[in-house]
C-alpha cells in the first residue's frame, strides 16, 4: 500500500517543474510490471515514454499526436501501445491534470468532451448548444479602455419589449437537461435591462442555474426593489475594474464608480444574508501589467465585503491575466518573478483573511503560480473554422441575433455581423436558427481582426477542435485529443 501511495504520487507529480522525471519513470516501470501490463523489459524503454507523454500534454494539451510521437521518436506501432498503456494507468492521467496547463483539460476540454459537443461540431450535427449566452443590455455606463465596444452604440430603447418577449420564449424553449445550459453577460450591461429580474425568475422556475456577469453599478438596492426575480439567480459575478476610484476612473472612464460599486456589493452581501437567499456572489479581477501586488488589496476589499455579513462571506474570485500588448503574450523575466510573488503573497493572505474564499487562478496564472508557463493559445484568421462551433455555444442579443463568438455580440460592431446567422423571433425558435447554419453548411470565412470576436473559451473551443481533426486526419481518430 505505501509502496502503491510513492509510485501515484512519484507519477502523478512528473509534471510538475521541478519534478524528477527519474524517479517517475522508475517508479512507473515498477508499476506497469506488477500490474501487468507489461514485461519488465518492455516496461523499461517505455516508462521513460509515458512520462514524456504526461509531460508533453501536462504543458501542450493541444499538440497533435503525430507531433509527439516525433517528439519520442517511436513508431506508430508502438506509440498506440504507448497510448492504450497510458489509458489504463490512473496516475499518468491525474499527472496531466496536475500539469502546469492543467486548468485546460480540468476546466474546458473534459467537461465538453463529456457531453460530446466537439464530436457533433466536428461531424456537423445540428444539436443544441450546449451554453447559451443571454446578452440583454441594451447600454452600458462605462466606457472601459480595453472593450470592443462601439462608443456611443447602443439597443434603442424601443427594443426592449420584443426583446424581452424573445428571450422569455428562448428561454421556454431551452432543453433542460443542462440546468448551466444560459448565462447572462454581454454584450453591454445586462443590469441596464429593466425585464431582467422577471427573464431570471422564468429561467430559475424551469430549473436553469444562472450566473450574471455584470459590472455591479446598477446593482443598487432600487434595482433590487424592482427586480426581485434578480434573487434567483445561482451567481453574480462582478467584473471589479480596480480597487479605488482613480483606478476605476482610468479603466473605466467613469467618475466615483469604485464608491457605487462597492456599496452595491456591501448592500448585496447584506440582504442576502437578511433574506437568506442561496444566491453566490464573486468577483472577476484581472491582473494588469505591473499591478501584481494590488492583489493583497484585493484580499482587503474582500475582507471589508465580508465584514458587511459575516455570516455570509464572498464566495469566489476569478482571476484572469492580462497579456495583451506583449510579443507573443510571454512575460519578462522580471515581470514573471514579480506576479509569482505577488501570488505567493495572495495565497497566503487568503488564508489568513478569507479563508473560505474560492479562488480560481484561470489557465495561465495557476501554471504560472507552479512555476511554469502554461501554453498560451492563440487563434488567427487562418485557423479560425470557418464553420465556427455553435454546437457548443451561441449568444444570443436583444434583438434576437445569433452571434458565433463571445465577443460579436455588440451593437455596430464593423464585421460582426457576419459572425450572425439568424434570428430568434416570433416565428423561429433558435433551434431553428443552428439548425438552419448547420444543415446548409453555413460557413464564415475568417478575415483579417475576426480573432478578435473571439474569447479566451471560444479559442480553446477553437484549438481543441483543429487538433481532433488533425489527429483523426493523421489516422488517429480512436485516439484523438489524447485525454477525453
Ligand atoms: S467591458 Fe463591460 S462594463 Fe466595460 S464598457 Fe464594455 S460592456 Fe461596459
Amino acid at each position: 500500500m505505501v509502496r502503491q501511495e510513492a509510485v501515484a504520487n512519484a507519477v502523478a507529480v512528473c509534471t510538475l517543474p521541478g519534478s524528477d522525471p527519474a524517479a517517475a519513470s522508475e517508479a512507473l516501470r515498477h508499476e506497469l510490471v506488477t500490474a501487468g501490463h507489461m514485461t519488465d523489459a518492455d516496461a523499461r524503454e517505455a516508462a521513460g515514454h509515458l512520462v514524456r507523454l504526461a509531460r508533453i500534454y501536462g504543458a501542450g494539451p493541444f499538440t497533435p499526436l503525430e507531433k509527439a510521437r516525433h517528439q519520442l521518436g517511436v513508431d506508430r506501432s508502438a506509440f498506440r501501445r504507448l497510448l492504450d498503456v497510458f489509458g489504463v494507468v490512473p496516475q499518468l492521467r491525474s499527472a496531466v491534470e496536475n500539469g502546469p496547463s492543467g486548468k485546460y483539460w480540468t476546466n474546458t476540454l473534459l467537461p465538453l468532451e463529456r457531453k460530446g459537443v466537439f464530436d457533433a461540431a466536428l461531424h456537423h450535427k445540428p444539436v443544441f448548444p450546449y451554453s447559451v449566452g443571454l446578452y440583454p443590455g441594451p447600454t452600458c455606463m462605462f466606457r472601459c479602455h480595453f472593450c470592443v465596444r462601439v462608443t456611443g452604440a447602443r439597443y434603442d430603447h424601443s427594443a426592449l419589449d420584443d426583446g424581452n418577449k424573445m428571450f422569455a420564449a428562448l428561454i421556454d424553449d431551452i432543453p433542460t437537461d443542462n440546468p448551466d445550459a444560459m448565462y447572462v453577460s454581454g454584450g453591454l450591461e445586462p443590469l441596464t435591462n429593466p425585464g431582467l429580474g422577471s427573464l431570471v425568475r422564468r429561467a430559475a422556475g424551469r430549473g436553469f442555474r444562472l450566473t450574471l456577469y455584470t459590472n455591479a453599478f446598477a446593482l443598487t438596492d432600487r434595482t433590487l426593489e424592482r427586480q426581485g426575480g434578480l434573487w434567483r439567480l445561482h451567481a453574480v459575478r462582478t467584473s471589479l475594474y480596480g480597487l479605488n476610484d482613480a483606478e476605476y476612473a482610468a479603466t473605466t472612464g467613469k467618475k466615483a464608480a469604485f464608491g457605487r460599486v462597492k456599496a452595491n456589493l456591501e448592500r448585496f452581501q447584506r440582504l442576502r444574508s437578511a433574506r437568506a437567499e442561496p444566491v453566490k456572489l464573486g468577483l472577476n479581477y484581472i491582473v494588469l501589467p505591473g499591478r501584481g501586488r494590488r492583489l493583497l488589496d484585493l484580499v482587503d476589499f474582500i475582507a471589508e465585503l465580508n465584514a458587511a455579513a459575516p455570516d455570509r462571506p464572498l464566495d469566489f474570485v476569478t482571476l484572469r491575466e492580462d497579456y495583451s500588448g506583449r510579443p507573443d503574450g510571454l512575460l519578462s523575466g522580471a515581470e514573471r518573478a514579480d506576479l509569482q510573488e505577488a501570488l505567493t503573497g495572495f495565497r497566503e493572505k487568503v488564508a489568513a483573511r478569507t479563508p473560505t474564499l474560492h479562488v480560481d487562478y484561470g489557465y495561465a496564472l495557476n501554471s504560472l503560480s507552479a512555476g511554469a508557463d502554461a501554453e498560451l493559445v492563440r487563434i488567427r484568421p487562418e485557423t479560425m473554422r470557418p464553420t465556427a462551433h455553435p454546437q457548443v455555444a451561441v449568444q444570443v442579443d436583444l434583438l434576437g441575433d445569433v452571434y458565433l463568438y463571445r465577443e460579436a455580440g455588440f451593437p455596430g460592431l464593423p464585421g460582426a455581423d457576419r459572425y450572425s446567422i439568424g434570428k430568434v423571433s416570433p416565428g423561429t425558435t433558435l433551434t431553428q436558427v443552428v439548425e438552419r447554419f448547420v444543415t446548409s453548411g453555413g460557413q464564415i470565412p475568417p478575415a483579417e481582426g475576426d480573432e478578435y470576436f473571439m474569447d479566451g473559451f471560444d479559442q480553446v473551443v477553437t484549438a481543441r477542435l483543429n487538433q481532433l481533426e488533425v489527429d483523426t486526419a493523421d489516422g488517429w481518430a480512436d485516439q484523438r485529443g489524447f485525454l477525453r
